[in-house]
């Protein structure tokens, strides 16, 4: 399992490496297995592994208690930390469609033990999710936004520790900061102890004397959050992009959660895509397809100029490199695929009409056709 892999193989580095090399690995390998770039069997296996191994290495203490002790206290809850990466353990697939929309966020997972010992212990905040919509070229080309939304962040007035400025914040007596009492209860079976929430600091393990106004104590408030937002070239429709750090505040201190684009990608009227691969139907006449030609073909790189060969046949397929949407795990595009329709015409005038019989005629073959409404009326002349 994740938790048992030494976090400086996971990540590569040496015992003795530093921030900056331990940082430089991290965001290498995050990349590398991110599920939005990523969509191997076990790459988010590897991503989490990876995010855990970091969670260890860069925090100072974590990674002392690691090098001493050969392991961190388990990842769930108490030990001390940032609160664990438990938000990653139901991490799945979000599904892509619906409407997008401003508060169309909703809290997603939370990590972190529920035993009673760890309720004081600081926790990551909430992941959220945003859905944004993308046009059908701003999914091949990436775009540079800006997005707000609404979250829980720690409140600016009091640095989230709920007090008034000027007052202190004082550790319950009676639960001594840990937010359970002990209490006896006697039940058939006789005595039992059980742990309760302390009834005085309701489980916070402090006592605000004086609540700070901005956020009545709690240290959190609603706050507009504006974030920009880097799409890159080639996502797709139901990708996601994770922002680390743009969810909500977490509790007791702990970091903020992540934050979840997910992609949806409007369909375009004139081409198809799967990944990096475009598709696109060209009609062509019979006499292009049958004596060959030039044609200007649009692609999302601008029309290109593209060669029918002579004796084409409807539902040929032109392979156009280079001219579909970018690869997103590697570098170049995919091709664009075009699909050759030919056409053949609903209505002729005379003068096609005769040419087409004569052409008939010059192949040896016997074609009677519809009579045109010009024959009809001359025959009727004759009569
Ligand atoms: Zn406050
Ligand atoms: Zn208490």
């Amino acid at each position: 399992m994740a938790e048992n892999r030494d976090p400086y193989e996971v990540l590569g580095v040496s015992k003795d490496a530093s921030a900056a090399e331990i940082k430089k690995a991290y965001r290498k390998l995050s990349k590398k297995y991110h599920p939005d770039l990523n969509k191997e069997p076990g790459a988010e296996e590897k991503f989490k592994e990876v995010n855990e191994a970091y969670e260890i290495l860069s925090d100072p203490q974590k990674k002392a208690q690691y090098d001493q002790y050969g392991s961190t206290g388990g990842q769930q809850g108490f030990g001390g930390g940032a609160g664990g990466f438990g938000g990653f353990g139901d991490f799945g697939d979000f599904g892509g469609g619906g409407a997008g929309g401003f508060e169309d966020i909703f809290s997603s997972f939370f990590g972190g033990g529920s035993s009673s010992r760890s309720r004081n212990a600081p926790r990551q905040g909430r992941d959220l999710q945003y859905e944004m919509t993308l046009t059908f070229e701003e999914a091949i080309f990436g775009k540079k936004t800006s997005i707000e939304y609404t979250r829980n962040a720690v409140c600016k007035t009091c640095g989230g520790s709920g007090a008034k400025k000027g007052t202190s914040v004082d550790t319950c007596s009676k639960c001594n900061g840990t937010g359970v009492i002990q209490a006896a209860r006697q039940t058939p079976l006789g005595r039992v102890m059980t742990q309760q929430e302390c009834d005085v600091c309701h489980g916070k393990g402090k006592i605000i004397k004086e609540k700070c106004t901005t956020c009545g104590g709690e240290g959190i408030t609603r706050e507009k959050h504006k974030v920009e937002v880097n799409i890159p070239a080639g996502v797709e429709d139901g990708n996601q992009m994770r922002l680390q750090g743009q969810g909500e505040a977490g509790e007791n201190d702990g970091p903020y959660g992540d934050l979840y684009i997910v992609f949806n990608v409007k369909p375009s009227k004139t081409f198809e895509r799967d990944g990096s691969e475009i598709f696109f139907n060209l009609p062509i006449s019979f006499v292009q397809a049958t004596l060959g030609d030039e044609v200007m073909v649009k692609t999302v790189h601008g029309d290109v100029k593209m060669k029918i060969p002579a004796g084409t046949q409807t539902g040929t397929i032109f392979r156009l490199r280079g001219k579909g949407a970018p690869k997103l795990r590697s570098d170049g595009n995919g091709d664009q695929h075009v699909t050759v329709q030919v056409q053949t015409p609903k209505t002729l005038n005379q003068k096609q009409r005769e040419a087409l019989k004569s052409f008939a005629e010059a192949s040896g073959e016997k074609v009677t056709g519809e009579e045109s409404f010009f024959e009809k009326l001359k025959k009727r002349k004759k009569r």
